[in-house]
C-alpha cells in the first residue's frame, strides 16, 4: 500500500478517461461559443461572502463549504459553484451587456462521498448577464439540450418550472410552509427538519411518506403575478420554437436560494433516482446586486460533468478513446535517430511518440503496438547504414524501405495532410 491515497470524494481522472473530459468540454465549448459565448475562468477561491449569497437556507452554505482563513486572516472558500464568483466578476468588471459567458472547471462541496456525488465535481456551464428576454432564458436551456444530444445521450429528460419574483416566491413559500405545518405530524423526520429550515426543500423530498402531504401541497402556478407568468409561457414558447421537449413540473424548487421565475433541470433517466440530475440552471436576477452591483439580470446553467459522463456510460455513448498516435519510432541504434526522426514527424503534424532507455527490439516493438500508433518507424544497424528506415503498417504488417530523408513525404502520403507545427521565429 503506498503511503497516500486521494482523499475521500476525489479521484484521479487517469488516461484515458483524462482525455474524455478534454473531448466533452471542447464540444461544450464549441456548442456555446457558436452562440457567441466567451470563455471565462473565475478564481477557485474568493471570500466566503460571495458564496453566501448562495442562500443561507442551502445545504451548500451551511454544510459543505470548504472555508478557511488565510494568512493573511481573510475568510476564503473554494468555490462550490461558479456563479456567484462569475456575478462577483460582473460587478467587479463591469462588461458591456449582455455578457454571455461560459466556463468550465472543478468546483468543491463537503458532500457525503457516493457514486455521481463528489467533493471535487467538475461543471461546464453557461451565464449570461443583463438581461430580461425569456428567449434568452429558452437560448441558454437549448444550449445545454443540444450539448446532451452530441453526446449521443437521449434519455435526458428537461424540467422546467417558475418560482417567480421574490415576492412572489416568499408568498409561495409562506403558504407552503402553512400547510406542511399543518400535516406535521404525518411528514417523515428529515422532511419536519427540512421545513423549519428551508420549505421549498421538502418538496425535493423522494421518501414514500411525504408523498401525499406534498401531492396536496399549494402549487407556485397559484402565486405567480401576471408579468412572471407571461413570461414563464414566453419561455416555453422559445422551448417549442427551437424543438426542445420539456416537462412543466411545478415541484421544481432546486437546491439554491437564487433562483427568480425560470428555474430548469435535466435528469438522466439511466442514472440511479438520487443522483440523477446531469445539469440545472436558471434566473437569478438579485444575485449580482446582492453582490454590490447594480440590479442586473441573469440566466445560466450548470452541468455536471462527472454525473454526464457516468450517464454517457450507462447509455453507451460517448467513449473514451485513447490517444490515436500516428506513428512510433523504433531505433536500435543510438537512439539519436528516433530523437531525429520523431522530430521531424512532430514538427509536419504528425504525433509521434518513441522508445527509450535502448530497449531491444522485442520491447520497442511491443510498446509501438501498445500505443496504438498507425505505424512503426524502424531504424537497426542496416538502416542507419543506408540512412533509411522501415515504415510498418501496424494495422495490416506490410512494411516497406524509405529514405529518411523522405519519411515525412511517406508518412504525409499514408495518413493524409496534417498542419505542420508552427516553430517561433
Ligand atoms: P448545482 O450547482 O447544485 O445546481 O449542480 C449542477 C449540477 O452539478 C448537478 O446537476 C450535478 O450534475 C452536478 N453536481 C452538483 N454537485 C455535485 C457533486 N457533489 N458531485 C458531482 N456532481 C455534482
Amino acid at each position: 500500500m503506498p503511503s497516500f491515497q486521494t482523499s475521500p470524494g476525489t479521484r484521479d481522472i487517469l488516461p484515458p478517461q483524462a482525455g474524455r473530459w478534454r473531448a466533452l468540454s471542447d464540444i461544450f465549448a464549441d456548442i456555446v461559443q457558436s452562440a457567441g459565448y466567451e470563455c471565462i475562468i473565475p478564481p477557485m477561491f474568493e471570500d466566503l461572502g460571495v458564496f453566501l449569497r448562495i442562500g443561507d437556507a442551502t445545504d451548500i452554505v451551511t454544510k459543505e463549504m470548504y472555508d478557511f482563513v488565510d494568512k493573511g486572516d481573510r475568510h476564503i472558500a473554494l468555490r462550490p459553484e461558479q456563479t456567484a464568483g462569475v456575478c462577483r466578476a460582473f460587478a467587479q468588471h463591469r462588461p458591456v451587456t449582455p455578457w454571455k459567458v461560459w466556463y468550465s472547471g472543478p468546483n468543491f462541496r463537503y458532500e457525503k462521498p457516493q457514486a455521481g456525488r463528489y467533493r471535487q465535481f467538475d461543471q461546464v456551464g453557461v451565464e449570461v448577464l443583463g438581461s430580461d428576454d425569456a428567449l434568452l432564458d429558452a437560448e441558454v436551456i437549448s444550449l445545454a439540450w443540444q450539448f446532451f444530444a452530441r453526446l449521443g445521450l437521449v434519455g435526458v429528460e428537461l424540467v422546467v418550472n417558475s418560482l417567480g419574483e421574490a415576492d412572489e416566491r416568499a408568498a409561495y413559500i409562506e403558504a407552503l410552509r402553512a400547510h406542511l405545518e399543518s400535516h406535521r405530524g404525518e411528514l417523515s423526520e428529515e422532511s419536519v427538519a427540512t421545513l423549519s429550515r428551508n420549505p421549498l426543500r421538502v418538496l425535493d423530498s423522494k421518501r414514500r411518506q411525504d408523498a401525499s402531504v406534498i401531492a396536496s401541497a399549494p402549487r407556485i402556478s397559484a402565486h405567480l403575478s401576471v408579468a412572471s407568468s407571461s413570461h414563464f409561457a414566453a419561455v416555453l414558447a422559445g422551448l417549442d420554437a427551437l424543438g426542445v421537449p420539456y416537462r412543466v413540473d411545478e415541484m421544481l424548487v432546486r437546491g439554491l436560494d437564487y433562483y427568480r421565475r425560470t428555474t430548469f433541470e435535466f435528469v438522466s433517466l439511466s442514472l440511479d433516482g438520487s443522483q440523477n440530475a446531469v445539469g440545472g440552471g436558471g434566473r437569478y436576477d438579485g444575485l449580482v446586486e446582492d453582490l454590490g452591483g447594480p440590479a442586473t439580470g441573469g440566466v445560466g446553467f450548470a452541468i455536471g460533468v462527472d454525473r454526464t459522463l457516468l450517464a454517457c456510460d450507462a447509455e453507451g455513448v460517448f467513449d473514451a478513446g485513447s490517444l490515436a498516435l500516428d506513428a512510433f519510432v523504433v531505433d536500435v541504434t543510438d537512439g539519436l535517430a528516433a530523437t531525429r526522426l520523431a522530430e521531424a514527424l512532430r514538427a509536419a503534424g504528425y504525433s509521434t511518440d518513441r522508445a527509450f532507455d535502448g530497449r531491444s527490439m522485442k520491447s520497442q516493438m511491443k510498446a509501438a503496438d501498445r500505443s496504438g500508433a498507425a505505424m512503426a518507424v524502424i531504424v537497426g544497424p542496416d538502416e542507419a547504414a543506408s540512412s533509411t528506415c522501415t515504415v510498418r503498417n501496424l494495422a495490416t504488417s506490410e512494411q516497406v524501405s524509405v529514405p529518411q530523408s523522405g519519411l515525412v513525404a511517406h508518412v504525409a502520403a499514408a495518413l493524409g495532410p496534417r498542419t505542420p507545427r508552427r516553430n517561433p521565429q
